[in-house]
């Protein structure tokens, strides 16, 4: 049996949101065969939180494969091994929803959970978190790099594997009180929309609209440019819609620039003034706009091209 283990990295809160995987295949008492990929998420909304886990910025992945392309190469082992993961309905979560926010069929997966194994093997008043095990088990690696996660896991598996004697990995489940838990196939999420376009970003707008809008005039944006200059984007509420203005030399002549495409994007790397919470509620107000006043991402760039 394909034995492996499996860590995903994610952009923000949704589970359908992996930026970066890592997997580490299991045979003969040992790790033979490691893999990471960065992946392409749905949207470029990377939440403050999770680059400071992870470092992986919107630029590390812009140019990137989507979820169904990296994951391709994998899904078959991963379709008929066991797979290992630490917390692993967290992994097992990011794997089903990212199948799913692409319209994709789920198949079944069958795991075992190293955090669970820890616990029963290795346990200890600090804790089973993936970096506390290894380090008392003496396994190297940078935690939170996707690839070196899912060989870590891999390692504290045949840590347990040899401290109980079991036969191999999969023989846990015969000398601990353990099961390999089988999720059904079936839709885990359903297909992707955005984030945010919910009563209260359409509030957000309504109120917007009825009071001069406050709310637009309060999303300012500073953004570094390519040569190091500093401009501002601005949401105004015009007549036709949602206006992103951009005071560099392409948006004062009323061109879509690319300072622009990052606010919608959520792409905060070259953000100077840090007001990040601003970026989703932009977000939330592009996405939440009222029924037949729904203004797309492509829209507001159109907008700001007219
Ligand atoms: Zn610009």
């Amino acid at each position: 049996m394909t034995i492996l283990a499996i860590d995903f990295e994610t952009a923000n809160e949704r589970r359908d949101s992996a930026c970066a995987v890592g997997l580490a295949w299991i045979a003969e008492g040992g790790v033979v065969r490691r893999e990471s990929r960065l992946i392409r998420p749905p949207e470029l909304r990377f939440a403050p939180g999770n680059i400071r886990v992870h470092g992986i910025v919107p630029a590390d992945v812009r140019g990137q494969p989507d979820f169904p392309a990296v994951m391709a190469e994998f899904l078959p082992d991963l379709t008929r091994g066991l797979i290992l993961a630490h917390n692993a309905p967290f992994d097992l979560g990011v794997l089903r929803a990212g199948l799913s926010a692409y319209g994709l069929p789920v198949p079944a997966f069958s795991y075992l959970c190293t955090l669970q194994i820890a616990r029963q093997v290795f346990p200890d008043p600090a804790g089973c978190g993936l970096g506390k095990v290894a380090a008392r088990l003496g396994i190297r690696f940078a935690h939170h790099d996707a690839g070196e996660d899912a060989y870590a896991c891999a390692e504290i598996a045949l840590a347990a594997m040899r401290r109980t004697g079991a036969a191999d990995v999969a023989g846990l489940t015969r000398v601990l009180p353990l099961q390999v838990t089988t999720l059904p196939p079936g839709p885990a999420l359903p297909r992707y929309r955005p984030a945010g376009a919910g009563s209260l970003a359409a509030r957000a707008l309504s109120a917007a609209r009825r009071d001069a809008a406050p709310e637009a005039e309060r999303l300012r944006f500073a953004v570094r440019g390519s040569t190091g200059n500093r401009y501002e984007v601005a949401l105004e509420e015009r007549p036709l819609g949602l206006y992103l203005r951009c005071s560099c030399p392409a948006g004062r002549n009323r061109r879509r620039c690319r300072h622009v495409d990052a606010m919608v994007d959520g792409d905060v790397t070259d953000l100077i003034s840090r007001n990040f919470a601003d970026v989703e509620r932009l977000r939330q107000l592009i996405a939440g706009a009222p029924a037949g006043h729904r203004i797309e991402p492509e829209r507001v760039r159109r907008v700001q091209a007219a």
